[in-house]
């Protein structure tokens, strides 16, 4: 998800050129434009009950296992309503006469019904408990429909479900949830652990003239008779429930191919031709993708992008679009080193999400940096490919002016609490440090694909990361993950030179236990690879004050201390 940033404070971060005991500490600022402050810290707010039953995997969710949905739905923009059927279809884990769902409180439920028995139910908050008059059985597959009707409220940063006007004037209704969920326009096991494995069919009927375009692979369209006419899609892959996505207008459509993968595209009349010469560029971003990361994941459904009223969103292969057909995110300079400009922030963002966080998905929202780290990540793939290392390396180095190393990326988990930005930036660079633990791009891109090879359409957690690249890499990383990931602070190479003697002390400040990585030191020309610990070592220093660390392919914080252990000024 793109999203907007608070810019104010800047990390202090130092250079990477500094001399002995003459040492400069350098101070980067960033300037941005003004955004509305921050919001509260992510970890210091205490879950209200809401949270946590919007959060917890609990019984209820834990005893089954989402197979299908069929949703079934009108959306009448005039009386800017919707109504309509939800159809769950689930194997039971356990035995158990209740399962959870979810749909926001200010719709009506008509009826709850398992195939043609009617259900009672229990309705707190947007929570959705559902009673059986017997037991469902282990291993049993069972499909509950859930009939609803109402008016959307608009929230959140994107709408929810939103019903507004093209610059024509005429219907144009999106739906963009990721924050609020799908239960604010759906009934729906809004959470992230669990997809439907066989995908979802979405139905939606809206006014003849209007379109409606969603998620998979376009089924045909019925025309009902009563002036309404249905639009019928098919998802063919798990998905994530806030992904599942309708955009209602009057868009036309061009297209076209990739080998087999149908790229499609649907935007309003009036974007048509600027949308041909920006949309040009999805086609060597997938290629791109598919060289350094792997098969596109969804081909049965296809890829598409879809204009919108707001930035953008990576509704799973319907991305959404909104950057003004122009470079750059919102005709800015994103990351202020002149490589943003070269391309559409949007188009490569979102539609990177489809590897990670699409089919590469986290599986609770406090280790939303699987979706957001690595897909910040993947824009530097992308420069890589099409531009070349210095400048992916410009531009990853640069998205450190974004970091606030003030709390750590990941959250809570079961509380349904999202991290800060740092997931984004941090979670990006953390990445880029890995790879510079590597040393070594063959390696280092074998282990991007075979990241995404092993976890695709998984919902996983970063311990299965920590598993997977200890096992890989056949080391144990998991103090880096943790110190990264887990804790707000920098890991800290602390210097101090002694000049008679012609050696520099170094040694890791870091609050994770045994937390220990390589690091280049020396000069840019010849780098030497040493392996502080949080322990004091010495070497010689043949470079005196031309003696660096390479912060530029490791994030790090570098701090030179005087003999008696302060900070040198
Ligand atoms: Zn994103």
């Amino acid at each position: 998800m793109a999203r907007t940033y608070h810019a104010a404070v800047r990390a202090l971060f130092p250079l990477t050129t500094f001399g002995c005991l003459a040492f400069a500490t350098t101070v980067l600022a960033q300037t941005t434009q003004a955004t509305p402050p921050p919001p509260p810290p992510s970890t210091l707010r205490a879950p209200t009950p809401d949270d946590i039953r919007r959060g917890e995997y609990g019984r209820y969710r834990a005893n089954n296992d989402l197979r299908h949905y069929v949703l079934d739905v009108r959306v009448d923009p005039e009386a800017k309503t919707i109504a309509g059927t939800s159809a769950v279809r689930f194997a039971m884990l356990e035995d158990d006469t209740r399962i959870q769902l979810e749909l926001y409180a200010n719709y009506r439920i008509e009826a709850i019904a398992l195939d043609a028995t009617p259900l009672k139910y229990i309705r707190t908050g947007n929570t959705l408990l559902i009673d059986f008059p017997q037991a469902l059985r282990k291993g049993r597959t069972y499909t509950v429909s859930v009939k609803y009707a109402g008016s959307p409220q608009e929230q959140g940063r994107f709408g929810g479900l939103a019903f507004r006007k093209d610059p024509a004037g005429r219907h144009w209704i999106n739906t963009a949830n990721e924050g609020e969920g799908s239960s604010v326009w759906w009934p729906s096991k809004d959470q992230w652990r669990d997809e439907p494995d066989e995908g979802i069919d979405i139905r939606v009927a809206v006014p003849n003239g209007l379109m409606d375009v969603s998620n998979g692979m376009f089924v045909g369209k019925t025309d009902l008779g009563d002036g309404y006419t249905r639009w019928d899609w098919r998802v063919h892959y798990p998905i994530n429930s806030y992904n599942v996505s309708l955009n209602i207008g009057e868009y036309v459509h061009f297209g076209e191919r990739l080998g087999d993968l149908p790229l499609d595209y649907y935007v309003l009349p009036g974007s048509l031709e600027k949308a041909k010469v920006q949309f040009a560029q999805a086609k060597p971003m997938i290629e791109a993708f598919q060289k350094y990361v792997g098969p596109y994941p969804f081909p049965k459904d296809g890829y598409k992008l879809i204009e919108v009223p707001y930035s953008g969103m990576e509704h799973q292969s319907a991305v959404t679009y909104g950057n003004r057909f122009a470079n750059g995110y919102l005709e800015r300079d994103w990351t202020g080193v002149g490589i943003s400009t070269k391309f559409d922030f949007i188009i490569i963002h979102e539609s990177a999400h489809e590897w990670f966080g699409n089919a590469v998905s986290a599986a609770d929202v406090s280790d939303m940096w699987i979706q957001e780290g690595w897909t910040t990540y993947l824009e530097c793939v992308y420069v890589e490919a099409l531009f070349g290392k210095d400048d992916a390396f410009k531009y990853t180095n640069a998205y450190k002016s974004k970091i606030g190393n003030k709390e750590p990326v990941i959250t809570q988990r079961g509380i349904h609490r999202s991290p800060t930005q740092d997931m984004y930036f941090k979670g990006a660079l953390f990445l880029h440090t890995l790879r510079g633990i590597v040393d070594d791009d063959t390696r280092w891109w074998q282990l991007v694909r075979d990241t995404y090879n092993t976890f695709k359409y998984r919902n996983i957690m970063t311990e299965d990361l920590i598993r997977f690249f200890n096992q890989q890499l056949k080391q144990d990383l998991t103090p880096v993950f943790n110190q990264y990931l887990r804790r707000a602070e920098l890991p800290r190479l602390e210097l101090t030179f002694d000049t008679t003697a012609g050696t520099v002390a170094y040694r890791w400040n870091a609050p994770e236990p045994g937390f220990a990585m390589p690091i280049k030191v020396g000069t840019p020309a010849h780098w030497r690879i040493v392996r502080p610990t949080t322990d004091w070592q010495v070497m010689p220093n043949p470079d005196g004050a031309a003696f660096t660390a390479a912060t530029d392919l490791a994030y790090i914080e570098v701090v030179v201390l005087d003999a008696n252990g302060r900070p040198v000024k």
